[in-house]
């Protein structure tokens, strides 16, 4: 995604000592920001309230701790989940951030503790859950503090609209009062309008500075399978995945516990957990997951809040999820650290009458009919048409603008769609001459020919279509209505007896104007993986790299995923940093990281170099390298945006941390993507033209050739690679 920045933020980029970029570069270990982070963080800094819709994985936590460090003062987190505090905590103090939390799980000791630092002065990030928010000693100690700000995250969690209410949120409408000059920002992942514009209004928001970044999550491959057998359809998934780590959903405890003991016993590490488990067995587990004991949790919808964990590589819903946003949400905790991950879903039918079953013990009338929407939308998520990722953005009312995002099933391929035309005539003509009065099954009744006593009764087997459709399979009909459903040909009413009526634009179909294709899904035969998307490298060293983190996390007690990212360990494994220079150009490796465990991991490279010889680092060697189109790589946008600032490459390459030819690998990228590049900016016309003199009578150019046809290697890869790209892409 692209966006304009204002001149305010570009005088601001343009400072090497702006202190937001310094913090950056020295906390986290980044050169550039995510969309939006900056201008949420200019606002917070200006006193003012914001308001962040942002995926998960999107950067939200730095949103608040960055200014936390810079401002004066105390930033009190409200978060929602104890459990998560303290890989909170772990997180931020391992960027150097003066951070504590204060919840029911510390000892009276530790709590007095921490309590004594917070009047000290001496903390730059409280965390702490609502709950505590409302217990007037903490109210009163804050009272003594000066409060830079409050971030509150997941605030989602204060509206009754959303499918993540908790009561204990509707103490923070408290906070507006008690602290009128304290700027207030709450952060969620998930809030449609309706639930955004609920959040504003229960924490009394002032004017916030709002922002809704784009839903997207381009790392993730969304994939939808016909149900047919779940727990082999798992296995052979996480077969296909082996060595990656991920969640299993499933909606019963006793699907979880036969899901995790099929895993078990095909030798994949796997645990159960649902909240039928008691709380130590459950924590016991979830540490596990997170400290990269096992591969797969699999678990019921009471897993999830408590996970911070950033390299989930997949998740399986075993069962059709209740609602989109539950689905959105539980898929997002997938590749967090940007790198791609897979969804996917299993889609019964069946699945369809148990949440019904559900649905209809609903009294209140409205809730029900809520609930129906709700889980309409998603059976239409798993029998659309169209891409997968443009529909969950439609769901947030965000328009995705791509005709093909390459990353779901449709999109790539691996379902089939068929022609259905007649059967939708055939279905649509049952319906009308029903009357539109009747629920799905008696239409498929119908349809077959069933001898029922209501199709006696009601003379429906006098109607032209009856057995119409009789040598197909019940099982078809229905998934010729879905698709009808889901195209807008037919609608269901949400009462307690929902029926099918037909829709304006079903004539179209019935005059024989308008073609209704259905899809198959077909099971690929190689199951596809965005593998080309991760940062190519030396898998070895890798392997060895995660080892090191995971003594590191041990001795330390946190999780590994807190000490540095999988998308860090990737970035040494493709570029072999050895001194701490190289080292603190890794993404992710702030200035106190690097000094905590910079040595360690270079010595590890180091060490890896001396065992294999035959390994030759390519100091030119390139962050993403790979045949992915342009628009699936963000970090050639970011390099776009740069470039169009009119940063030079050296520039570019500084303040992202990566080598020139890494950027100029971009700046060709962009060029083959038809970006307009004025190359004359990057490079003085005359070095050009000596630089296009070696490629002369060169037909399919090698870099390293032109490099060495310079004098004395006096040209750079990264130079040899701009001029080859301007030369294969310019036009005059
Ligand atoms: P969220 O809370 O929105 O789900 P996080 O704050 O956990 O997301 O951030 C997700 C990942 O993105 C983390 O691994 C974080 O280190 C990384 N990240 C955040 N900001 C940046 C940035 N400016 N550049 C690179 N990586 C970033
Ligand atoms: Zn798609």
């Amino acid at each position: 995604m692209m966006r304009t920045r204002d001149s305010a933020s570009c005088e601001g980029i343009a400072s090497a000592r702006d202190p937001l970029y310094a913090a950056l570069r020295e906390l986290f270990g980044f050169s550039a920001f995510r969309p939006y982070q900056e201008e949420i963080i200019r606002a917070i800094m200006e006193q003012r309230d914001a308001f962040v819709v942002m995926p998960t994985g999107g950067g939200k936590s730095l949103c608040y701790q960055l200014p936390a460090h810079l401002m004066p003062g105390v930033c009190l987190v409200i978060s929602p989940l104890i459990s998560l505090m303290k890989d909170q905590v772990d997180a931020a103090k391992a960027s150097g951030l003066r951070a504590d939390f204060l919840n029911s799980s510390q000892t009276g000791k530790a709590r007095a503790e921490v309590a004594a630092r917070l009047a000290e002065g001496q903390l730059d990030l409280l965390y702490a859950s609502p709950e505590r928010f409302a217990m007037p000693d903490f109210k009163a100690a804050l009272d003594a503090v000066p409060l830079s700000f409050v971030a509150i995250d997941e605030a989602h969690c204060i509206s009754e609209w959303g499918h993540d209410f908790r009561p204990d949120y509707l103490n923070l409408a408290e906070i507006v009062e008690r602290f009128p000059r304290t700027p207030i920002a709450a952060f969620t992942a998930t809030a449609t309008l309706k639930v955004q514009q609920d959040i504003i209004n229960k924490l009394g928001l002032r004017r916030p500075f709002r922002v809704r970044a784009s839903f997207n999550r381009p790392n993730l491959y969304y994939r939808v399978l016909h149900k047919t057998d779940a727990e082999g359809q798992i296995l052979k998934f996480i077969r296909s995945h082996a060595g990656e780590q991920g969640i299993v959903y499933r909606t019963t405890r006793k699907d979880v516990e036969s899901t995790a003991s099929l895993l078990a016993s095909h030798g994949i590490k796997a645990l159960p957990y649902h909240a039928g488990m008691d709380d130590g067995a459950r924590t016991l587990h979830q540490e596990a997951f997170n400290r990269d004991e096992v591969e797969v949790i699999v678990a019921t919808i009471a897993f999830g809040m408590g996970i911070d964990k950033s390299n989930v590589r997949f998740v399986v819903h075993g069962d059709l999820p209740k609602n989109i946003e539950g689905y959105y949400q539980e898929t997002g905790r997938a590749g967090r650290d940007g790198e791609p991950a897979q969804c996917l879903l299993l889609f019964g039918r069946s699945d369809i009458g148990r949440i019904r079953y559900f649905i209809d013990q609903v009294t209140d009338e409205e809730a029900r009919s809520h609930a129906l929407h709700c889980m309409n939308d998603m059976v239409r998520y798993g029998s659309t048409h169209g891409c997968r990722r443009r529909h969950l953005l439609a769901y947030f009312g965000e328009t995705y603008g791509e005709p093909d995002c390459g990353m779901c099933d449709v999109c790539a391929g691996t379902v089939e769609k068929m022609d259905a035309t007649r059967d939708a005539q055939i279905a649509l003509s049952a319906i009308v001459r029903t009357g539109g009065r009747f629920g799905i099954r008696h239409i498929i009744d119908v349809l077959t020919g069933a001898n029922t006593r209501k199709i006696r009764d009601l003379a429906h087997d006098q109607i032209k279509t009856f057995g119409a459709g009789r040598d197909k399979a019940k099982q078809h009909w229905r998934s010729v209505i879905e698709h009808l459903l889901a195209q807008g040909y037919a609608h269901q009413t949400t009462d307690r007896y929902p029926v099918i009526r037909p829709a304006e634009r079903a004539r179209s179909v019935l005059h024989g104007d308008a073609r209704v294709s259905i899809l198959k899904p077909v099971e690929p035969v190689t199951t596809r993986r965005a593998r080309g998307a991760y940062i190519a490298c030396n898998e070895a060293l890798f392997t060895e790299l995660r080892m090191v983190r995971k003594r590191v996390a041990d001795e330390q007690g946190v999780p590994p995923f807190v000490i540095l990212s999988d998308r860090s360990l990737r970035e040494m494994a493709a570029r072999y940093p050895v001194t701490p220079a190289a080292m603190g150009l890794i993404q992710g490796v702030g200035a106190h990281k690097l000094k905590r465990y910079g040595a360690l991991f270079a010595e590890a490279v180091q060490s890896f170099l001396e065992r294999n010889p035959e390994v030759e680092p390519d100091p030119h060697s390139s962050e993403v390298e790979g045949s992915r189109p342009l628009r699936r790589n963000p970090s050639c946008h970011l390099t776009g945006e740069l470039l169009d600032q009119g940063l030079p490459v050296s520039e570019i390459a500084a303040r992202r941390g990566l080598a020139a030819g890494t950027i100029a690998g971009h700046i060709e990228q962009l060029m083959e993507a038809g970006h307009p590049v004025d190359i004359d900016r990057l490079m003085e016309p005359d070095r050009r033209r000596q630089i296009e003199d070696l490629f002369e009578g060169t037909s399919s150019p090698q870099l390293k050739d032109i490099v060495d046809r310079s004098e004395d290697g006096a040209v750079s890869y990264a130079e040899a690679r701009l001029v080859r790209a301007w030369l294969a892409n310019c036009t005059g």
